[in-house]
């Protein structure tokens, strides 16, 4: 099946799922898969390619340029700032250099990686130049919970906000409380870090058991998972080539209610109020 998209808060269509890219160029010997599994995900129609200036120090970003070149106009990239270097100066050099490493003109999405000491309202005016001047086509934030948003919307442009990524896996379901309903009361779509848990979902009972009756993976099924809530995108990562196609193969994979009270008896839905998890 096709990919499916959900939409930015202007109408942008960009895909539910793409692939992360945290833990990319720190191992040299894995540059190859790395970029390999970059390029298939492109071929797979998985465009959406999430970095940040965190990962490997710009590693990553020099990384994601390289397994674009010539390819830049098929994906979607998401970016993201470090909150300390996140004042009006320090977000414009930040997307300069950005910019440079991944052989672009343009980042997609530009997040605010989480929050620091630098008043949102500051950020947001820095997003909001740089827009502007089209070297990002749009910003959100990530790590933010919904008290923190009711925040950002209030300081100047912050309605312009375009996504939260946030940690939201089978294992973390404290973003249903109050999170997944602020963001869909306000049409904002969502991103999922870290679906299957960096691999520790992986061995659970309760997913093999869900993943035998469908023929299908134990990560297909975490990924189906958290893919089957409206306005929610999820961005698995993994520098194993096979495993995209994989991974993709989560889109075909339909849970059923039998299915979902399996995973609810081992992972329930929260009663009451979580602080926002962070990896
Ligand atoms: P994921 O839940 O995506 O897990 C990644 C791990 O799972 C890797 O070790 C990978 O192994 C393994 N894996 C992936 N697919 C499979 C599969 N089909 N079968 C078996 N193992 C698999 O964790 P991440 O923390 O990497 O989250 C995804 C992305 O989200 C990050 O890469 C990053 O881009 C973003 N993120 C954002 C954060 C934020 O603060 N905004 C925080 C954390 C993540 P291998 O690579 O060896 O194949």
């Amino acid at each position: 099946m096709d990919v499916p998209t959900i939409s930015l808060p202007d109408g942008t269509p960009i895909p539910a799922l793409g692939v992360g890219t945290w833990g990319y160029a720190e191992q040299p010997a894995r540059r190859d898969d790395e970029i390999a599994s970059l390029r298939a995900a492109l071929d797979e129609g998985l465009t959406l390619v999430d970095t940040a200036e965190m990962y490997a120090d710009g590693g990553a970003e020099d990384l994601v340029g390289e397994a674009l070149d010539g390819r830049r106009d098929e994906a979607f990239v998401v970016d993201k700032v470090l909150p300390g270097d996140a004042d009006r100066r320090g977000t414009h050099a930040a997307c300069e250099r950005a910019l440079r490493r991944l052989r672009t003109d343009r980042i997609d999405l530009y997040l605010l990686h989480w929050r620091g000491r630098h008043p949102l309202a500051e950020t947001v005016a820095a997003f909001e130049e740089l827009r502007a001047d089209g070297k990002i086509r749009a910003w959100g934030v990530s790590n933010l919970d919904a008290d923190e948003l009711d925040e950002l919307v209030d300081v100047p442009a912050g309605t312009g906000v375009a996504t939260d990524q946030v940690l939201y896996n089978l294992t973390r379901r404290g973003p249903e409380w109050d999170l997944l309903p602020w963001a869909r009361d306000h049409r904002l779509p969502l991103m999922a870090y870290s679906p299957v848990e960096q691999g520790r979902l992986l061995d659970e009972p309760a997913l093999r058991d869900v993943a035998d009756r469908h023929g299908a993976t134990p990560a297909q099924v975490a990924i189906a998972w958290v893919l089957g809530h409206p306005g929610v995108a999820a961005i698995p990562k993994t520098a194993t080539p096979a495993r995209v196609a994989e991974n993709r193969g989560a889109l075909d994979l339909h849970l059923t209610e039998d299915d979902h009270a399996t995973l609810d008896a081992t992972f329930p839905p929260p009663d009451r109020k979580r602080a926002l998890e962070i990896l």
